[in-house]
Protein backbone atom coordinates (compact mmCIF):
# COMPACT_ATOMS: atom_id res chain seq x y z
CA UNK A 1 0.00 0.00 0.00
CA UNK A 2 1.24 3.02 -1.02
CA UNK A 3 0.21 7.24 -0.33
CA UNK A 4 -1.09 7.12 -3.79
CA UNK A 5 -3.36 4.26 -3.76
CA UNK A 6 -6.70 4.63 -5.34
CA UNK A 7 -8.59 4.69 -1.82
CA UNK A 8 -11.49 6.54 -3.14
CA UNK A 9 -14.10 4.15 -3.05
CA UNK A 10 -13.87 3.88 1.10
CA UNK A 11 -16.70 5.69 2.93
CA UNK A 12 -15.17 7.03 5.82
CA UNK A 13 -17.98 7.56 7.95
CA UNK A 14 -19.36 3.86 6.90
CA UNK A 15 -15.97 2.55 8.06
CA UNK A 16 -15.38 4.76 10.89
CA UNK A 17 -18.97 3.13 11.94
CA UNK A 18 -17.93 -0.13 11.67
CA UNK A 19 -14.63 0.28 13.76
CA UNK A 20 -16.44 1.84 16.31
CA UNK A 21 -19.05 -0.91 16.99
CA UNK A 22 -15.44 -3.06 17.23
CA UNK A 23 -15.51 -4.37 13.39
CA UNK A 24 -11.90 -5.01 11.97
CA UNK A 25 -10.56 -2.63 9.23
CA UNK A 26 -8.22 -2.88 7.05
CA UNK A 27 -4.76 -0.96 6.49
CA UNK A 28 -6.45 0.79 3.47
CA UNK A 29 -9.31 2.05 5.69
CA UNK A 30 -7.18 2.59 8.40
CA UNK A 31 -4.98 4.75 6.19
CA UNK A 32 -8.07 6.25 5.08
CA UNK A 33 -9.42 6.90 8.52
CA UNK A 34 -5.94 8.46 9.44
CA UNK A 35 -5.56 10.53 6.99
CA UNK A 36 -9.32 12.22 6.43
CA UNK A 37 -11.53 11.35 9.44
CA UNK A 38 -12.59 14.09 11.36
CA UNK A 39 -10.34 14.34 14.47
CA UNK A 40 -13.50 14.61 16.80
CA UNK A 41 -15.36 11.78 15.09
CA UNK A 42 -12.13 9.65 15.24
CA UNK A 43 -11.26 10.11 18.36
CA UNK A 44 -15.10 9.78 19.67
CA UNK A 45 -15.13 5.83 18.07
CA UNK A 46 -12.01 5.39 19.36
CA UNK A 47 -13.27 6.23 22.66
CA UNK A 48 -16.34 4.22 22.18
CA UNK A 49 -13.90 0.92 21.32
CA UNK A 50 -12.12 1.46 24.47
CA UNK A 51 -15.40 1.99 26.68
CA UNK A 52 -16.68 -1.47 25.32
CA UNK A 53 -13.12 -3.29 25.84
CA UNK A 54 -12.91 -2.10 29.30
CA UNK A 55 -16.16 -2.14 30.36
CA UNK A 56 -16.67 -2.27 33.97
CA UNK A 57 -13.34 -0.25 34.35
CA UNK A 58 -14.04 2.34 31.92
CA UNK A 59 -13.91 5.44 34.29
CA UNK A 60 -10.41 4.58 35.43
CA UNK A 61 -6.98 5.01 33.33
CA UNK A 62 -3.83 4.21 34.47
CA UNK A 63 -0.07 4.73 35.03
CA UNK A 64 3.26 2.97 36.84
CA UNK A 65 6.03 4.13 38.92
CA UNK A 66 9.26 2.70 37.07
CA UNK A 67 12.45 3.47 36.71
CA UNK A 68 14.60 3.74 33.58
CA UNK A 69 18.60 2.58 34.26
CA UNK A 70 20.72 3.48 31.36
CA UNK A 71 23.53 1.25 31.71
CA UNK A 72 25.67 2.53 28.98
CA UNK A 73 25.39 5.10 26.26
CA UNK A 74 28.14 3.54 24.05
CA UNK A 75 26.62 2.39 21.44
CA UNK A 76 28.15 0.58 18.10
CA UNK A 77 24.40 1.37 16.23
CA UNK A 78 23.97 5.38 15.46
CA UNK A 79 20.79 5.81 15.06
CA UNK A 80 20.31 8.91 13.42
CA UNK A 81 17.55 10.25 15.92
CA UNK A 82 19.38 9.15 18.68
CA UNK A 83 21.28 11.88 21.04
CA UNK A 84 22.12 9.71 24.06
CA UNK A 85 24.74 7.10 22.65
CA UNK A 86 28.64 7.68 22.17
CA UNK A 87 30.63 5.80 19.52
CA UNK A 88 33.14 3.44 21.45
CA UNK A 89 36.03 5.73 20.08
CA UNK A 90 34.65 8.68 21.56
CA UNK A 91 35.97 7.79 25.39
CA UNK A 92 35.01 11.49 26.47
CA UNK A 93 31.29 10.66 26.12
CA UNK A 94 30.91 7.54 26.40
CA UNK A 95 30.23 6.20 29.71
CA UNK A 96 28.92 3.04 31.98
CA UNK A 97 27.62 2.32 35.73
CA UNK A 98 28.61 -0.48 37.44
CA UNK A 99 26.79 -3.07 39.40
CA UNK A 100 26.54 -0.99 42.61
CA UNK A 101 25.56 2.05 40.78
CA UNK A 102 22.95 -0.39 39.37
CA UNK A 103 21.65 -1.66 42.59
CA UNK A 104 21.90 1.98 44.19
CA UNK A 105 19.45 2.96 41.82
CA UNK A 106 16.83 0.05 42.34
CA UNK A 107 16.84 0.31 46.02
CA UNK A 108 15.88 3.78 45.51
CA UNK A 109 13.11 2.85 43.05
CA UNK A 110 11.74 0.95 46.08
CA UNK A 111 11.98 2.75 48.48
CA UNK A 112 9.77 5.46 46.45
CA UNK A 113 7.33 2.47 45.43
CA UNK A 114 8.76 1.96 42.17
CA UNK A 115 7.62 -1.29 40.55
CA UNK A 116 9.46 -1.76 37.41
CA UNK A 117 13.19 -0.78 36.05
CA UNK A 118 13.78 -0.66 32.68
CA UNK A 119 17.23 -1.87 31.86
CA UNK A 120 18.16 0.97 28.87
CA UNK A 121 21.44 1.28 26.76
CA UNK A 122 23.22 1.57 24.01
CA UNK A 123 24.80 -1.83 22.14
CA UNK A 124 28.18 -1.58 23.88
CA UNK A 125 30.61 -3.71 21.70
CA UNK A 126 31.76 -5.62 24.67
CA UNK A 127 28.18 -6.43 26.23
CA UNK A 128 26.62 -10.01 25.44
CA UNK A 129 24.63 -12.14 27.15
CA UNK A 130 26.46 -12.66 29.95
CA UNK A 131 26.31 -9.32 30.90
CA UNK A 132 22.93 -8.94 30.76
CA UNK A 133 22.58 -12.65 33.11
CA UNK A 134 24.95 -11.68 35.74
CA UNK A 135 22.90 -7.83 35.81
CA UNK A 136 19.42 -9.28 35.83
CA UNK A 137 20.41 -11.84 38.75
CA UNK A 138 21.85 -9.31 40.55
CA UNK A 139 18.76 -7.48 40.86
CA UNK A 140 16.82 -9.75 41.24
CA UNK A 141 18.64 -11.19 44.28
CA UNK A 142 18.39 -8.14 46.04
CA UNK A 143 15.38 -6.88 45.06
CA UNK A 144 12.85 -9.87 43.75
CA UNK A 145 9.94 -7.65 44.16
CA UNK A 146 10.73 -5.29 41.05
CA UNK A 147 9.85 -6.12 37.35
CA UNK A 148 12.66 -6.29 35.12
CA UNK A 149 10.78 -5.15 31.98
CA UNK A 150 13.62 -4.23 29.61
CA UNK A 151 15.67 -4.13 26.55
CA UNK A 152 13.64 -5.37 22.90
CA UNK A 153 14.53 -6.73 19.92
CA UNK A 154 17.47 -5.09 18.57
CA UNK A 155 19.25 -5.57 22.16
CA UNK A 156 18.90 -9.51 21.78
CA UNK A 157 20.21 -9.60 18.20
CA UNK A 158 23.47 -7.75 19.50
CA UNK A 159 23.72 -9.68 22.87
CA UNK A 160 22.88 -12.98 20.45
CA UNK A 161 25.60 -11.63 18.08
CA UNK A 162 28.22 -11.15 20.55
CA UNK A 163 28.00 -14.54 23.02
CA UNK A 164 27.95 -16.07 19.49
CA UNK A 165 24.30 -17.84 20.07
CA UNK A 166 21.34 -17.64 19.08
CA UNK A 167 18.39 -15.29 19.63
CA UNK A 168 16.07 -17.95 21.52
CA UNK A 169 18.98 -19.05 23.54
CA UNK A 170 19.66 -15.09 24.28
CA UNK A 171 16.09 -14.82 25.37
CA UNK A 172 16.05 -18.20 27.58
CA UNK A 173 19.28 -17.00 29.46
CA UNK A 174 18.17 -14.05 30.27
CA UNK A 175 14.57 -14.85 31.29
CA UNK A 176 16.06 -17.39 33.05
CA UNK A 177 18.05 -14.69 34.92
CA UNK A 178 15.38 -12.66 35.59
CA UNK A 179 14.25 -10.64 32.80
CA UNK A 180 10.43 -10.88 33.20
CA UNK A 181 9.27 -9.24 29.87
CA UNK A 182 10.54 -6.88 27.01
CA UNK A 183 10.27 -3.27 26.96
CA UNK A 184 10.18 -3.19 22.85
CA UNK A 185 12.39 -0.53 22.11
CA UNK A 186 14.18 -0.50 19.13
CA UNK A 187 10.79 -0.51 16.80
CA UNK A 188 11.17 2.50 16.01
CA UNK A 189 9.60 2.60 12.16
CA UNK A 190 9.37 -1.10 11.54
CA UNK A 191 8.75 -0.59 7.12
CA UNK A 192 12.24 -0.91 5.42
CA UNK A 193 12.19 2.74 3.99
CA UNK A 194 11.67 5.09 7.15
CA UNK A 195 13.96 2.62 8.98
CA UNK A 196 16.54 1.91 6.78
CA UNK A 197 16.68 6.38 6.69
CA UNK A 198 16.65 6.74 10.35
CA UNK A 199 18.60 3.23 11.48
CA UNK A 200 20.64 2.04 9.01
CA UNK A 201 22.60 -0.30 10.97
CA UNK A 202 19.66 -1.46 13.16
CA UNK A 203 18.48 -5.07 12.34
CA UNK A 204 15.37 -5.08 9.57
CA UNK A 205 11.67 -4.46 10.63
CA UNK A 206 10.89 -8.15 9.92
CA UNK A 207 13.90 -9.12 11.88
CA UNK A 208 12.67 -7.23 15.19
CA UNK A 209 9.15 -8.98 14.89
CA UNK A 210 10.38 -12.30 14.21
CA UNK A 211 12.50 -11.74 17.99
CA UNK A 212 9.87 -10.71 19.34
CA UNK A 213 7.50 -14.02 18.34
CA UNK A 214 10.15 -15.68 19.44
CA UNK A 215 10.46 -14.09 23.06
CA UNK A 216 6.22 -14.33 22.86
CA UNK A 217 6.57 -17.90 22.13
CA UNK A 218 8.96 -18.98 24.69
CA UNK A 219 6.74 -16.83 26.95
CA UNK A 220 8.36 -13.48 27.46
CA UNK A 221 5.54 -11.24 26.53
CA UNK A 222 6.44 -7.27 25.38
CA UNK A 223 4.92 -3.86 24.78
CA UNK A 224 5.59 -2.43 21.08
CA UNK A 225 6.29 1.09 20.03
CA UNK A 226 6.42 3.43 17.46
CA UNK A 227 8.68 6.63 16.61
CA UNK A 228 6.75 9.33 14.95
CA UNK A 229 7.96 12.23 13.29
CA UNK A 230 11.09 11.27 11.04
CA UNK A 231 9.63 11.58 7.57
CA UNK A 232 7.65 8.71 7.10
CA UNK A 233 4.50 8.74 5.87
CA UNK A 234 0.96 8.17 6.86
CA UNK A 235 1.26 4.98 4.52
CA UNK A 236 4.33 3.75 6.25
CA UNK A 237 2.54 4.46 9.74
CA UNK A 238 -0.27 2.47 9.27
CA UNK A 239 2.33 -0.60 7.75
CA UNK A 240 4.22 -0.56 11.08
CA UNK A 241 0.58 -0.92 12.47
CA UNK A 242 -0.27 -3.82 10.29
CA UNK A 243 3.16 -5.50 10.63
CA UNK A 244 2.08 -5.60 14.12
CA UNK A 245 -1.42 -7.00 14.16
CA UNK A 246 0.13 -9.76 11.87
CA UNK A 247 2.44 -10.60 14.56
CA UNK A 248 -0.09 -10.19 17.25
CA UNK A 249 -2.82 -12.13 15.40
CA UNK A 250 -0.49 -15.35 16.29
CA UNK A 251 1.18 -14.51 19.50
CA UNK A 252 -1.32 -12.39 21.48
CA UNK A 253 2.17 -11.49 23.53
CA UNK A 254 2.45 -7.87 22.52
CA UNK A 255 0.60 -5.80 25.71
CA UNK A 256 0.20 -2.30 24.71
CA UNK A 257 1.48 -0.16 21.84
CA UNK A 258 2.60 2.92 23.02
CA UNK A 259 3.68 5.38 20.02
CA UNK A 260 6.19 8.63 20.87
CA UNK A 261 7.47 11.48 19.08
CA UNK A 262 10.59 12.14 17.70
CA UNK A 263 12.75 15.15 19.54
CA UNK A 264 14.76 17.11 17.65
CA UNK A 265 17.65 18.16 19.72
CA UNK A 266 21.13 16.44 19.49
CA UNK A 267 20.81 14.23 16.84
CA UNK A 268 22.09 13.78 13.17
CA UNK A 269 18.30 14.52 11.63
CA UNK A 270 18.35 18.03 13.50
CA UNK A 271 14.95 18.22 13.66
CA UNK A 272 14.06 18.71 10.08
CA UNK A 273 10.51 16.80 10.32
CA UNK A 274 8.45 16.45 13.31
CA UNK A 275 5.34 14.49 13.84
CA UNK A 276 2.31 17.42 14.78
CA UNK A 277 0.54 17.04 17.70
CA UNK A 278 -3.24 15.98 15.58
CA UNK A 279 -0.73 13.45 14.05
CA UNK A 280 0.25 12.03 17.58
CA UNK A 281 -3.70 11.93 18.57
CA UNK A 282 -4.69 10.45 15.40
CA UNK A 283 -2.03 7.48 15.69
CA UNK A 284 -3.53 6.98 19.39
CA UNK A 285 -6.89 6.59 18.32
CA UNK A 286 -6.00 4.73 14.66
CA UNK A 287 -4.29 2.27 16.87
CA UNK A 288 -7.46 1.31 19.42
CA UNK A 289 -9.43 0.94 16.27
CA UNK A 290 -6.74 -1.12 14.29
CA UNK A 291 -5.04 -3.07 16.93
CA UNK A 292 -8.20 -4.55 18.03
CA UNK A 293 -5.62 -7.30 19.10
CA UNK A 294 -3.81 -5.18 21.27
CA UNK A 295 -4.92 -4.51 24.98
CA UNK A 296 -3.47 -0.89 26.11
CA UNK A 297 -2.91 1.81 24.00
CA UNK A 298 -0.37 4.01 26.49
CA UNK A 299 -0.20 7.72 25.84
CA UNK A 300 3.12 9.46 26.04
CA UNK A 301 3.33 12.76 27.86
CA UNK A 302 7.07 12.88 28.04
CA UNK A 303 7.32 13.51 24.43
CA UNK A 304 4.47 15.36 24.13
CA UNK A 305 3.10 16.88 26.88
CA UNK A 306 0.93 16.82 30.12
CA UNK A 307 -1.90 18.15 28.21
CA UNK A 308 -2.12 16.17 25.32
CA UNK A 309 -1.26 13.43 27.39
CA UNK A 310 -4.70 14.26 28.73
CA UNK A 311 -6.30 14.40 25.91
CA UNK A 312 -5.17 11.33 24.79
CA UNK A 313 -7.19 9.79 27.12
CA UNK A 314 -9.96 10.88 25.03
CA UNK A 315 -8.56 9.49 21.97
CA UNK A 316 -8.54 5.52 22.82
CA UNK A 317 -5.55 5.53 25.35
CA UNK A 318 -6.22 4.01 28.93
CA UNK A 319 -2.81 4.13 30.17
CA UNK A 320 -0.55 7.52 30.66
CA UNK A 321 2.61 5.26 30.97
CA UNK A 322 4.78 6.25 33.90
CA UNK A 323 6.38 8.52 36.39
CA UNK A 324 9.87 7.73 35.30
CA UNK A 325 12.09 8.30 38.50
CA UNK A 326 15.07 8.75 36.50
CA UNK A 327 14.99 9.07 32.09
CA UNK A 328 17.82 10.09 29.68
CA UNK A 329 17.03 8.86 25.99
CA UNK A 330 14.19 11.04 24.98
CA UNK A 331 15.87 13.58 27.74
CA UNK A 332 19.49 14.37 25.59
CA UNK A 333 17.18 14.73 22.46
CA UNK A 334 15.05 17.77 24.18
CA UNK A 335 12.16 16.12 25.98
CA UNK A 336 11.67 18.68 28.87
CA UNK A 337 8.46 17.40 30.15
CA UNK A 338 8.71 16.25 33.83
CA UNK A 339 6.00 15.34 36.22
CA UNK A 340 5.33 13.06 39.27
CA UNK A 341 2.95 11.34 41.25
CA UNK A 342 0.50 14.32 42.42
CA UNK A 343 0.59 15.73 39.24
CA UNK A 344 -0.11 12.68 37.25
CA UNK A 345 -2.82 11.80 39.56
CA UNK A 346 -4.19 15.23 38.97
CA UNK A 347 -4.04 15.05 35.67
CA UNK A 348 -5.97 12.17 35.30
CA UNK A 349 -9.13 13.19 37.45
CA UNK A 350 -9.41 16.64 35.04
CA UNK A 351 -9.40 14.65 32.33
CA UNK A 352 -12.59 13.23 33.94
CA UNK A 353 -10.81 9.17 34.52
CA UNK A 354 -10.29 8.29 37.93
CA UNK A 355 -6.22 7.02 38.03
CA UNK A 356 -4.91 3.96 39.65
CA UNK A 357 -1.23 2.93 39.73
CA UNK A 358 -0.87 -0.47 37.97
CA UNK A 359 1.61 -3.30 37.62
CA UNK A 360 3.49 -4.18 34.73
CA UNK A 361 0.65 -6.49 34.11
CA UNK A 362 -1.84 -3.99 34.10
CA UNK A 363 -3.31 -4.45 37.45
CA UNK A 364 -4.77 -2.10 39.78
CA UNK A 365 -1.91 -1.62 42.69
CA UNK A 366 -4.00 1.70 43.92
CA UNK A 367 -7.48 3.05 42.50
CA UNK A 368 -7.40 6.25 43.72
CA UNK A 369 -10.87 7.16 43.67
CA UNK A 370 -11.17 9.54 46.99
CA UNK A 371 -8.39 12.65 47.07
CA UNK A 372 -8.81 12.50 50.45
CA UNK A 373 -6.40 9.15 50.51
CA UNK A 374 -3.98 10.60 47.83
CA UNK A 375 -0.22 9.76 48.36
CA UNK A 376 2.19 12.66 50.10
CA UNK A 377 5.57 11.87 49.11
CA UNK A 378 6.52 14.58 46.72
CA UNK A 379 9.98 12.98 45.59
CA UNK A 380 8.03 10.37 43.41
CA UNK A 381 8.41 12.53 40.58
CA UNK A 382 10.47 12.39 37.29
CA UNK A 383 14.51 13.56 36.91
CA UNK A 384 16.38 14.15 34.06
CA UNK A 385 19.71 11.96 34.69
CA UNK A 386 18.99 12.60 38.71
CA UNK A 387 19.00 10.48 41.75
CA UNK A 388 15.70 10.34 42.71
CA UNK A 389 15.89 11.04 46.53
CA UNK A 390 17.77 14.47 46.95
CA UNK A 391 21.00 13.55 48.94
CA UNK A 392 20.38 10.26 48.51
CA UNK A 393 23.18 7.77 47.52
CA UNK A 394 23.41 7.26 43.83
CA UNK A 395 26.34 8.19 41.36
CA UNK A 396 27.62 11.69 42.43
CA UNK A 397 27.89 12.83 38.72
CA UNK A 398 24.11 12.85 38.95
CA UNK A 399 21.83 15.88 39.71
CA UNK A 400 18.46 16.24 40.96
CA UNK A 401 16.44 18.48 38.19
CA UNK A 402 12.68 19.83 39.49
CA UNK A 403 10.08 19.23 37.60
CA UNK A 404 8.12 21.41 35.34
S1 LIG B 1 18.70 4.35 19.71
FE1 LIG B 1 19.75 2.74 20.90
S2 LIG B 1 20.74 1.48 19.33
FE2 LIG B 1 20.27 3.45 18.36
S3 LIG B 1 22.14 4.70 18.66
FE3 LIG B 1 20.73 5.18 20.36
S4 LIG B 1 21.42 3.80 21.99
FE4 LIG B 1 22.25 2.99 20.07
Amino acid sequence: MTEKADLTSIDVTAVLDRAASGGRITPEEALVLYRDAPLHALGAAADAVRRRRYAGTEHIATYIIERNINYTNVCVTACKFCAFYAPPKDTAKGWTRDLDDILRRCAETVELGGTQIMFQGGHHPDYGVEYYEKHFAAIKREFPQLVIHSLGASEVEHMARISGMSVEEAIRRIHAAGLDSFAGAGAELLPERPRKAIAPLKESGERWLEIMEIAHGLGVESTTTMLMGTGETNAERIEHLRMIRDVQDRTGGFRAFIPYTYQPENNHLKGRTQATIFEYLRMIAIARLFLDNVAHIQGSWLTTGKEIGQLSLHYGADDLGSIMLEENVVSSAGAKHRSNRLEIIDLIRKAGRVPAQRTTTYEHIVVHDDPANDPVDDRVASHISSTAIEGGTAHPELKLVSSN
